[in-house]
């Protein structure tokens, strides 16, 4: 990725109590050996690694903040600097080779009373292997040394590891924050930017991938199926199944670790639509609606619906979502779900 690395605190979106832990500790000289990041992707786990190792090497530090402007922040500005690994999983695991690669540079002390910092990007993917040669390290970590471990749950990683971090949390970013970031640093409109930070659960990665793809075009284009899903025969009902299935299981934005508007993502989109007629239906909060640039959409849709047939239209995304995730096969599970969903809108004797 060409993009520049931000090395500052203040420039991560978000996490105030994370970047108080992490900033605190730098302040008082009590950075210890191991972190333990962990949150859902996107929420700035990385980025605070790296601003952290910024931090500790920057010749002219500003309290606990990176200048961004001398030959080592530069360095890990353009992703260059010598003393820092960032570790991601090769396909879909980090190996024991990449565990061996960091080892050896850590045999030599870092450059010029430097810090050396590794960030295990998805440490919860580390083989069993891998994981157990790290524990290795964590038992006996060299000095100036930092070992930051990002992992989802601290549950998915061996408690001999856990054991010996410092564990920080991150929070799933506001709908706000990832809004406002949306708009003022990528220059999208303030509707299409609430709603993809709706959809984004909390995260800005994910957020920041659906505002680069197609996946805007590909949710409009759904949700106009979604809505002639009432007035459709079952000849296209099956015909819809059809042009879903021939949808990609997966699209990677360029150079993103998110794969957004892949199948999973589409039947996601139709679940939310439903989920929204469900919380109009039972006079829910309309602050709450996804689709919140649809709302004259939705409200005209949901006078066509009981509130049983919208819970068991969602019902049946669902149980959609789960087959396509078990590998069921494709044609079979989007007919059922089609014809289901048709039967279910036009069935208006349902109380
Ligand atoms: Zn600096």
């Amino acid at each position: 990725m060409s993009e520049r690395q931000t090395v500052q605190f203040s420039r991560i979106v978000g996490q105030e109590k994370a970047k108080r832990i992490v900033g605190k500790a730098i302040l008082n000289r009590r950075v210890p050996h191991a972190y333990l990041f962990t949150g859902i992707a996107g929420v700035g786990k990385t980025s605070l690694g790296i601003a952290i190792a910024a931090s500790l090497n920057c010749r002219e530090r500003k309290g606990a903040e990176a200048c961004g402007e001398c030959s080592s922040c530069r360095q890990i500005m353009n992703g260059h600097f010598p003393e820092l690994f960032v570790i991601r999983p090769e396909g879909d695991v980090i190996k024991i080779d990449q565990i061996r690669e960091a080892q050896d540079s850590m045999r030599f002390a870092p450059m010029a009373g430097g810090h050396r910092v590794i960030i295990l990007d998805q440490a919860d993917t580390m083989t069993e292997e891998a994981a157990n040669a790290f524990l290795k390290t964590l038992e006996e970590p060299p000095n100036s040394n930092l070992l930051i471990l990002n992992a989802v749950e601290p549950a998915n990683l061996l408690p001999t590891i856990v054991s010996r971090c410092q564990k920080v949390r991150f929070a799933p970013l506001a709908v706000e924050t990832i809004a406002g970031y949306l708009v003022n640093e990528m220059g999208i409109r303030r509707e299409t930017a609430t709603v993809l930070a709706r959809l984004a659960e909390g995260s800005l990665g994910k957020a920041i991938a659906m505002a680069e793809g197609d996946f805007l075009e590909r949710r409009e284009k759904w949700l106009k199926r979604a809505m002639e899903i009432p007035s459709m025969t079952a000849t296209e009902a099956l015909e819809i199944a059809l042009e879903l299935s021939g949808e990609k299981s997966t699209s990677a934005a360029q150079g993103s670790k998110y794969e957004i508007g892949g199948l999973l993502d589409l039947l996601g989109v139709l679940a939310i639509w439903y989920r929204d007629l469900l919380l109009l239906k039972k006079e829910g909060a309309e602050t709450l609606v996804v689709n919140a640039d649809l709302m004259e959409e939705l409200k005209k849709f949901v006078r066509k619906f009981k509130l049983l047939q919208l819970y068991e239209s969602l019902l049946v995304l669902d149980q959609a979502q789960r087959d396509i995730r078990m590998r069921r096969n494709k044609a079979l599970v989007l007919e059922k779900t089609m014809l289901r969903l048709r039967e279910l809108a036009t069935r208006m004797d349902t109380s």
